[in-house]
């Protein structure tokens, strides 16, 4: 079943949530026992995160920096195919434009298609750490929508060299991303809308939405969108405010405005174990709230968080 007939058949809000693969060389435990956590609320999928690959610069010591690519977090599709199969949980791993070129992403489909994962979120990516712009790799794609486009040929059975596949398989089937409070590059939300519409057109089910504190955001955005006749389901991103550093790097980092209320909450706060409790219960209120709006499913953002979404979910699930 796919990711959009898992929600749409579900009588109650769905449960999922997204994990980062463990840094190079720490293992797959922490994700293991982050999954073995959540298990008892019965998530509908779980999403697996990509992470383009980086330049770092070692120090040669003599007055020489040497220029390396690397990624912190490789192994998106080895994840994904390990936790569907020790759990049977249904997986996303998220496909990028960031870093990749499209004969590089052929790959990774068929990597895909051959271990019978079909869901897929499909992303821009991040830039670059040391860009001010996104810069597509060479033969690779700027937006979300061109590496749709590849995917709906790939389904049709096409490669990006235009020779056909001998023998097709299960089609993938996709979300998008989209912005309550406006993507950083988008000169106004309509103008995201705008796109977020064509990414429908072009063949997504369902988008999951960046991370936000207030609801009036999500609810605005969620008619807006609906007055543009985008009718897929509008997935809510939510992720528990944790410590107290969150107060300028959430803002930052994800383009969010933090309420008033909240951030008064958190400035009274001696500890981040204080700040954690707050968060909690922001968020329990928060998915209430959303929950009886009628929102198809909550999607948490699990990194460093895991405890308190299960608090969360012992709560609201
Ligand atoms: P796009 O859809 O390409 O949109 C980017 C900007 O361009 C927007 O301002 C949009 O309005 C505009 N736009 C879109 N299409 C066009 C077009 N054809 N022409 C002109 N303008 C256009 N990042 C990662 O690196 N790895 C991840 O795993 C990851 N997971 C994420 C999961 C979720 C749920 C979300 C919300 C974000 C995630 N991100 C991830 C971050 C995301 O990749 C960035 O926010 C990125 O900057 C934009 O991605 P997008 O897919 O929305 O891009």
């Amino acid at each position: 079943m796919k990711v959009i007939d898992l929600i749409n058949k579900n009588k109650k809000t769905a449960f999922s949530y997204e994990i980062l693969p463990p840094l190079k060389g720490t293992g797959i435990d922490k994700i293991y026992q982050a999954i073995e956590d959540l298990k008892e609320f019965d998530p509908q999928y779980i999403n697996i995160t990509t992470h383009r690959s980086e330049y770092v610069y070692k120090d040669l010591g003599n007055g020489l920096f040497q220029r390396d690519k690397l990624r912190r977090r490789p192994g998106t599709v080895a994840v994904a195919a390990a936790i569907q199969n020790k759990y049977n949980i249904k997986v996303v791993p998220h496909l990028l434009c960031s870093g990749f070129t499209r004969e590089e992403t052929e790959y990774v489909l068929l990597d895909l298609q051959f271990l019978g994962i079909t869901d897929l979120l499909v992303l821009r990516g991040d830039k670059a750490k040391h860009e001010s712009v996104f810069t597509p790799e060479e033969n690779g794609y700027r937006h979300a929508i061109e590496l749709q486009e590849q995917i709906n040929q790939f389904n049709k059975g096409i490669f990006v060299d235009g020779s056909e596949m001998k023998v097709t398989a299960t089609p993938f089937s996709y979300g998008v991303a989209c912005y309550p409070e406006r993507h950083e590059e988008a000169p106004n939300l309509d103008s995201d809308i705008y796109w977020l519409r064509q990414k429908v057109e072009a063949g997504a089910e369902y988008a999951v939405t960046q991370l936000f504190y207030d609801n009036k955001k999500y609810v605005e955005f969620v008619e807006k969108v609906r007055k543009e006749g985008i009718d897929i389901p509008i997935i809510p991103g939510i992720k528990p405010f944790k410590r107290l550093a969150h107060l300028s790097m959430l803002p930052k980092t994800f383009r969010t405005d933090l309420p008033e209320e909240l951030t008064k909450e958190v400035l009274k706060c001696k500890t981040d174990k204080e700040v954690q409790q707050v968060g909690i219960e922001w968020c329990v209120a928060q998915c209430k709230e959303l929950m009886a709006y009628g929102v198809p499913s909550i999607h948490f953002y699990s990194v460093a968080a895991v405890d308190s979404i299960r608090e969360i979910a012992k709560i609201i699930y």
